[in-house]
Formats: structure tokens, sequence, C-alpha cells
């Protein structure tokens, strides 16, 4: 490879050998074998470094971050030790409201929802009534990102009730997230950076400015009383760009959030502004796909952008 300064940056969610029904229609799930290999691959054709590197400018030749996101437990059980083992610094950037406890992401609803109810009763659900895939994706890109926070909790009260199940007890029964204690270990005893993720892991677009404030502000300074570290980086839930609303970016900056995360198939060569950073979303790829997908996709994405 040819040596460049230009930042790669991957994004990972959670490892697991066999998706559950929780995770199974999400495609979140990276198996611990395929995570071992990834960390070796980045070991010999990158250089890992951390936030605090990344915002300074201080890169060494083909700098790579990694980023985690989301709340799972097994970054702890899983990840954590692969990292530490490699010596490759990470960022977790996560949510606050779910690692507090009692809170069940929609995201992990809408998976078993289709687990149990199938593609119609889901469809329907969520009001989806002409034919569709039954691709849970769907809902996640057209559907949640026109809810308001009281319509998206709306949302998933409907579900859990057609479930015949309560929030805490399928949190229970999930038993998938990290708690306050097991967030402070990745700090102490693997040496995470942790970053902002919002409260409840929403998307932006359906919010009013004063959801958008306190899902950014409440997630930092939660995160900063659980961690006892200076909240400096966040990341877009879903990490689409229409998400980056003027809003959203002035009330992130505001606060102190220094680095921007979207995903996106784009290098970082070229970005709308010098904190915002794309990401590109790995699961349980091969070592071909490592390659195309982070060196030839970031690519002609880059020339798609450019032709258009
Ligand atoms: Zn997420």
């Amino acid at each position: 490879m040819l040596s460049s300064l230009v930042v790669t940056c991957v994004s990972y969610h959670h490892f697991e050998q066999t998706p559950s029904p929780y995770t199974r229609h999400l495609g979140v799930s990276t198996s611990p074998a395929a995570f071992a290999r990834h960390l070796a691959y980045f070991k010999r054709h990158y250089s890992p470094i951390s936030l605090d590197q990344l915002i300074a400018g201080d890169l060494p030749p083909n700098p790579l971050l990694l980023t985690i996101d989301d709340a799972y437990r097994s970054v702890l059980d899983i990840a954590a030790p692969l990292l530490s083992e490699h010596r490759i610094p990470a960022l977790l950037t996560t949510n606050p409201g779910v690692i507090a406890g009692g809170f069940a992401p929609i995201d992990n609803v809408l998976s078993l929802a289709m687990e149990e109810l199938g593609a119609t009763g889901l469809g329907l659900a969520v009001g989806l009534t002409e034919p569709w895939s039954g691709s849970i994706r769907r809902v996640v890109r057209e559907i949640l990102p026109t809810l308001d926070l009281c319509r998206r909790a709306g949302l998933k009260e409907r579900l859990l009730r057609l479930l015949g199940v309560e929030e805490s007890h399928l949190v229970e029964r999930m038993d998938l997230f990290l708690n306050p204690d097991q967030l402070a270990r990745l700090v102490t005893e693997h040496g995470f950076t942790v970053g902002n993720h919002t409260v409840s892991h929403t998307t932006f677009r359906g919010l009013p400015r004063s959801q958008a404030q306190s899902e950014i502000l409440g997630g930092k300074r939660q995160l900063e009383q659980m961690t006892g570290q200076n909240i400096r980086s966040f990341s877009f839930p879903y990490g689409n760009r229409l998400d980056a609303t003027p809003d959203a970016l002035e009330i992130l900056r505001a606060s102190g959030h220094e680095a921007i995360f979207l995903v996106q198939r784009r290098t970082n060569a070229v970005r709308p502004s010098p904190d915002i950073w794309y990401r590109q979303s790995m699961a349980d790829d091969t070592e071909l796909q490592l390659d195309m997908k982070l060196t030839w996709y970031p690519r002609m994405g880059e020339l798609k952008a450019a032709l258009n």
C-alpha cells in the first residue's frame, strides 16, 4: 500500500458468534474470529491512532481510527481483550440512556418483532401497508427518521404490546448491554476513549431543536459523569449525513464535540468540514472484502460524488 496521511475510520457495533433474535435482522454483528483477523490486518496495513491523535492532527503514515458504536457488553467481553492484546486504541461512542438500564433500543425491538411477528406483522405495526421486502433497513431508513422522540417512543410501545413483553423485562431477557461499571472498566482497564452517540440512539431529521439539544447535551453530560472523561466526539446514530442538520451541528460544536462521525462510502481526503469524518461500517468481512471496503469503495464513492 502507498503511504498516505488520509485517515481511515472503521466502525463496529456488536461481537457475537451467532446473532440472536435481538440482533439477527440488524447487520451489527462481527464474529470474534473475524474481529481478530481484522485487527491483524490493521496492524499489517495501517498505523492505529487514538481520538486525541485524530483531533490533534498528529498522524503517522496510513492512520486508522477504530470506533465502536452503541452499548453492547460484547465490547467488554470480546473486543476489548483482543484490542488490548494488539495494542490498538479504540473509541466507543455510546448511549448513556441504554447503559443506565431499563431502556431497550428500538432497533433490538424491531429485530425481535421481525422474528416473532414476521415481515407482514411488522409491516402493519409500523404502518407499511403496501408490499415491502421485509428488511428492517427500510424501517430504519424511511420511517424512524420521520419520527420525533414522542412518536418514536409510541412506536416502541406499540411493538412491545404486540410482542406481549414489558420493556424492563425485555432488557433483562436480552442481557446484551453494558452497565455503568462495565463502561468504567473499558476506560480504566482497557484504555478506551468514550464518545457521545445520543442518549437514546436517535436520528435527528424529525426532531425539534429542543429534543436535539437534550439528546446531544444529555448524552455528553451523562457520559462525562459515568467515565470521568471529557467527551470530545460524537457519532450520528445510523451515520446518515441527512441527520447532520444545521441545528445538530451547531449544538455539537457549541458543546465541545471536536470530532463528528458519519458512515459513508467516502475517503477522508475531502470532507464537508475539518471536524467531520467518514467511517466504513464493518461486519464479518473477509480480507478481500476489507481491501474493497477500505480502499476501493470509498474512492469509488468519492468519484461518484464528484461526477454528480
Ligand atoms: Zn448506533
